[in-house]
C-alpha cells in the first residue's frame, strides 16, 4: 500500500505525524477498552469523496440536491443497524456517543427533568450528567450504585427507591467502566412502575451484543439505546441511536439530532458505518466477539491468581478494572506510566467510592477489544497479564522493564495491525 501519497507531497508535518501514529499502533498493545482497529475497507469509506456532500436531512427528504448516493449508503447504514440490533428504528447520524446522548436527552425529556443514571464512580459516563458537562446544567441527575462493590451487582432495590422518589423520565443503564453484565428486565419492570423511559448506553458493548455475545436490551423491552459506533462495533468514530418500535419516539429522535443539535451529517462516516455494520453482520465478527470474552476471562484469571482486587469481582465482558493501588501499592497514574514504559496502553481510573483522586486514582482499567481484532487469543491474552503484573512490580527496575519491552514487541510482531477482515 502506498502510504499517504499526497500528504507526503505536500504536508510533511502532518506526514511525520500519521507514519508516528502508525509506528505507535503497531509497536505496543492496545488494552484501552474503548479503542480498536477498523479495517482497511472502513478507513477507505472514511477517505471517501462522501466527505465532500452536505446532505442535511434523511434519506429521501433532504435540504440540497444531488443525493443519489448518500441516500444509498445511508439506507445501507440503517438497515444493517435494524438488523444488527432487532430495533424498528436507527439514527446513524449522530457524531459520537456523547452527541447521541444529547440528542437523546432532548427528544426525550424537557429541560429540568430527571435521569435516574449510574453513579459515576461506579462506571456511569461523563455523558450521564457529569457536573462538568453542559447537559447536568439543563436535566436533573440522580443516580443509583452497586450493591456490592465486589460482586458487581447494581443495587436493584435502591434503584427501585430512587425512582419512586425521584420520577425520572429515563431510567438509564449503560457505562463505560463497568465489568458485569445488566439485568436489564429489572430496570424495565422498574421504569414502568414510574413510567419512565428505558435507555441503555451500550457505547462500550454495541459490538458485543450485535454479535450476540451479549444479552440485548431490547430484548427485555428497553425503549431507546444510544451507542458508539468505534469501540467493540469496531466502525468509524462516531455515534447511533437506536429506538425498538415507537415510531414516535423515532420521529422526535430524528428532528432532535437535525435540525435540533446537528448540522450536516457526515457522509463519509456514515458510508464507513454501512461498512462495518456489513463486517458485523459476518459470522467472522461473531468469533471475534466471542474471542473478546474468553481474552478478558483469561486476563482475569491471572489477576485473581496473583490475588489482585478485580472491581465486581471479574468481568461478563470486553474490560476489567482492578484495585492495584489496594492489591500493589502503586497508584492508577504510576501504572499507566509504567506500562506505557514497557508498550502497553491503557488508562487509570477510579474505582467505586473512589479514596484517592479523579487525577490520581487507585485502579486501571483494560480490556480486550483491540488485541482480539489483531489476532489474538486466549494464550496471548494471559501472557499479556502475566506481563502487567510483572511490569507493576518493576517499577523501579529498568532491566526487567527492558526484557518485558522485548517481549511485548515479539507479541506486536506476530500480530500486525491493521488487520484486514476479509
Ligand atoms: C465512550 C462513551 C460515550 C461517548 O462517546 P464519544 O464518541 O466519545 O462521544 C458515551 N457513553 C458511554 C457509556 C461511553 O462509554
Amino acid at each position: 500500500m502506498e502510504h499517504y501519497k499526497y500528504i507526503k507531497a505536500q504536508d510533511s508535518e502532518v506526514y511525520d505525524a500519521l507514519i508516528g501514529e502508525e509506528e505507535r499502533e503497531r509497536t505496543g498493545i492496545e488494552l484501552i477498552p474503548s479503542e480498536n482497529y477498523v479495517s482497511l475497507a472502513v478507513r477507505e469509506a472514511e477517505g471517501s469523496v462522501l466527505t465532500n456532500k452536505y446532505a442535511e436531512g434523511y434519506p429521501g427528504r433532504r435540504y440540497y440536491g444531488g443525493q443519489q448516493y448518500t441516500d444509498v449508503v445511508e439506507t445501507l447504514a440503517i438497515e444493517r443497524a435494524k438488523q444488527l440490533f432487532n430495533c424498528a428504528y436507527a439514527n446513524v447520524q449522530p457524531l459520537g456517543g456523547a452527541a447521541a446522548n444529547v440528542a437523546m436527552y432532548f427528544a426525550l425529556m424537557e429541560p429540568g427533568d430527571t435521569v435516574l443514571g449510574m453513579d459515576l464512580s461506579h462506571g456511569g459516563h461523563l455523558t450521564h450528567g457529569h457536573p462538568t458537562t453542559s447537559i447536568n446544567k439543563v436535566f436533573n441527575f440522580v443516580r443509583y450504585k452497586m450493591k456490592d462493590v465486589d460482586t458487581g451487582e447494581i443495587d436493584y432495590e435502591h434503584l427501585r427507591q430512587m425512582a419512586l422518589k425521584h420520577k425520572p423520565k429515563i431510567i438509564l443503564a449503560g457505562f463505560s467502566a463497568y465489568s458485569r453484565e445488566l439485568d436489564y428486565a429489572k430496570f424495565v419492570a422498574i421504569a414502568k412502575e414510574v413510567g419512565a423511559y428505558t435507555v441503555a448506553d451500550v457505547a462500550h458493548i454495541a459490538g458485543l451484543i450485535a454479535a450476540g455475545a451479549l444479552r440485548n436490551p431490547f430484548d427485555d423491552g428497553f425503549d431507546v439505546m444510544t451507542t458508539t459506533t468505534h469501540k467493540t462495533l469496531r466502525g468509524p468514530r462516531g455515534g447511533m441511536i437506536l429506538v425498538r418500535e415507537s415510531e414516535d419516539l423515532a420521529k422526535r429522535i430524528n428532528k432532535t439530532v437535525f435540525p435540533g443539535v446537528q448540522g450536516g451529517p457526515h457522509m463519509h462516516i456514515i458510508a464507513a458505518k454501512a461498512v462495518a455494520f456489513g463486517e458485523a453482520l459476518h459470522p467472522r465478527f461473531k468469533i471475534y466477539a466471542v474471542q473478546v470474552l474468553k481474552n478478558a476471562k483469561a486476563m482475569e484469571q491471572v489477576f485473581k491468581a496473583h490475588n489482585i482486587r478485580l472491581l465486581g469481582g471479574g468481568t461478563d465482558n470486553h474490560l476489567l478494572l482492578a484495585d492495584v493501588y489496594g492489591s500493589l501499592g502503586i497508584t492508577g497514574a504510576e501504572a499507566e506510566a509504567v506500562l506505557d514504559e514497557v508498550g502497553i496502553t491503557l488508562n487509570k481510573n477510579m474505582i467505586a467510592d473512589e479514596p484517592r483522586t479523579a487525577l490520581d486514582p487507585s485502579g486501571i482499567r483494560f480490556g480486550t477489544p483491540a488485541m482480539t481484532t489483531r489476532g489474538m487469543g486466549e494464550g496471548e491474552a494471559a501472557a499479556l497479564a502475566e506481563l502487567m503484573i510483572r511490569t507493576l512490580n518493576a517499577k523501579d527496575d529498568p532491566v526487567e522493564k527492558a526484557k518485558i519491552k522485548a517481549q511485548v514487541q515479539q507479541l506486536c510482531e506476530q500480530f500486525p495491525v491493521p488487520p484486514a477482515f476479509v
